[in-house]
């Protein structure tokens, strides 16, 4: 298939004439420049510049004008997704940062206990820093992080940015401009140098930030060397994502949304698999006409659209939300991956479900859509060790114990073993959990 035949097929009759939209971002020092924000009071906005000097923010026009409801402000789900809440920051950390601003304090005592801050928040979560980072002879490659046997994370540095910038994201600290916070790749040779070392690699995940910030040329020189015939043993070619919601037009009308198309056709027709990632957190991303014709799109292509994402308090800790989103998922043609268990970094504290909740909130919503939704995974931890189900809670021998599965390891004999923890209902992450039935350690502990 040529070039041009491969963007015919992806333009095709039912597509609307959808005119290039301008891509317009606030960031934290625009932040009362946004006309929407008007409607609060001044301390209301002067809670969100104390939080978005510490956390990131950027969120761009299609956001604001088309995704939040800025009648039911502060609640809406997609305000609480991408603008910073007074509660994000522990009441001290708040305190610190505010008073500085009261105060008038120079720049560089605010940095200084803004920094503090963050060191305090987890910055790394599961010693994404320390651990997994390869090496090419003895050399560390930046960029790269290879934790699970068959799959290698790729993180292009002009990827590291998103549309808009999720409240919640574990990868926060990628986006504060703190270098030594930072993992990015400079170029692609050495994901292909470490790829040809590694024939053990069937999956390279393409993530970020988001990929997909990046112009299309500069992705295509990134994917087009892997799909030469010597890195056959990589099978399949994954894009983490959320451009479907904070940017769809990526897909449309963005002047390189053909060539996008084009490039995941071409990646199929090279007969490996392309997975595009996508991020979702409520049903309500998946309405805007946009949105979906980006979807049917992608699809178009041959590739297939998984989705995933954390679950949080105020924003979808509820059955019907995700039922909702499920259902929706699937009829749009796209697959439900997982539900994961926010991560134990940057405002965990607010985000957090208790595990057990986080539990009965899945099985609730699994009971209420179809077998063909039932296909994510979870309520799922991207610990240490590896990513962990929470299965659910059970009686053995008359002791309450939480049953879970280690669905992928660090050692690969570890995948999809068992285990079981003592019942707890305060726990939110795995640290909290304590061997069931007097053991000291859990296997993977040992
Ligand atoms: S899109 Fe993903 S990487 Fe970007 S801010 Fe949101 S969660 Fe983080």
């Amino acid at each position: 298939m040529t070039r041009q035949n491969i963007v015919a097929i992806s333009r095709d009759d039912t597509t609307p004439n959808v005119e290039p939209q301008r891509f317009k971002v606030y960031t934290a020092r625009q932040l009362q420049q946004i006309p929407q924000l008007a409607q609060l009071s001044e301390e209301q906005r002067f809670d969100m510049q104390v939080v978005a000097s510490v956390l990131p923010f950027r969120v761009n026009e299609y956001v604001i004008n088309e995704l939040i409801d800025w009648q039911n402000i502060p609640a809406d789900p997609i305000f609480q997704l991408t603008f910073p809440q007074r509660g994000m920051l522990k009441p001290e950390h708040f305190e610190r940062v505010a008073s500085k601003m009261r105060d008038g304090a120079d720049q560089a005592s605010l940095n200084q206990v803004i920094n503090e801050v963050r060191a305090d928040l987890n910055p790394h979560p599961a010693g994404q820093l320390e651990h997994n980072i390869p090496q090419i002879d003895g050399e560390t490659v930046q960029g790269l992080q290879h934790k699970y046997r068959e799959t290698v994370l790729f993180f292009p540095s002009s990827g590291q940015v998103c549309h808009s910038y999720c409240t919640f994201c574990f990868r926060w600290a990628q986006f504060v401009g703190d270098k030594d916070l930072k993992i990015a790749a400079r170029e692609s040779g050495q994901l292909q140098e470490y790829l040809r070392a590694h024939p053990e690699v069937t999956d390279v995940l393409v993530t970020g930030g988001d990929p997909l910030v990046m112009k299309t040329k500069n992705l295509r020189a990134h994917l087009e060397p892997l799909l030469t015939e010597e890195f056959a043993h990589v099978r399949t070619i994954r894009i983490g994502s959320k451009a479907l919601t904070f940017w769809p037009q990526r897909f449309v009308s963005d002047e390189d949304a053909d060539d996008l198309l084009a490039l995941f056709s071409e990646i199929q027709a090279a007969g490996k698999h392309l997975a595009l990632m996508a991020h979702y957190n409520h049903w309500r991303e998946l309405e805007p006409a946009i949105a979906r014709e980006a979807i049917r799109r992608v699809r178009a292509t041959g590739a297939q659209i998984r989705a995933q994402g954390p679950l949080l308090a105020h924003i979808n800790d509820d059955a019907a939300t995700w039922a909702r989103m499920w259902q929706t998922q699937v009829e749009l043609g796209i697959i439900p991956y997982y539900m994961f268990v926010e991560r134990d970094t940057g405002a965990q504290h607010y985000f957090e479900v208790p595990l057990i909740k986080a539990w009965e909130i899945y099985r609730d919503a699994m009971q209420q859509v179809s077998g063909i939704a039932r296909t994510a995974r979870g309520p799922s931890m991207s610990s240490h060790p590896g990513k962990v189900e929470i299965q659910g809670v059970a009686e053995i021998n008359g002791e309450k114990v939480l049953a879970l599965r280690m669905i992928q390891g660090r050692n690969p004999d570890w995948v999809q073993r068992p285990f079981f923890a003592e019942y707890n209902e305060q726990a939110t992450w795995l640290n909290h959990l304590k061997p069931a039935f007097g053991a000291d350690k859990f296997f993977f502990d040992a």
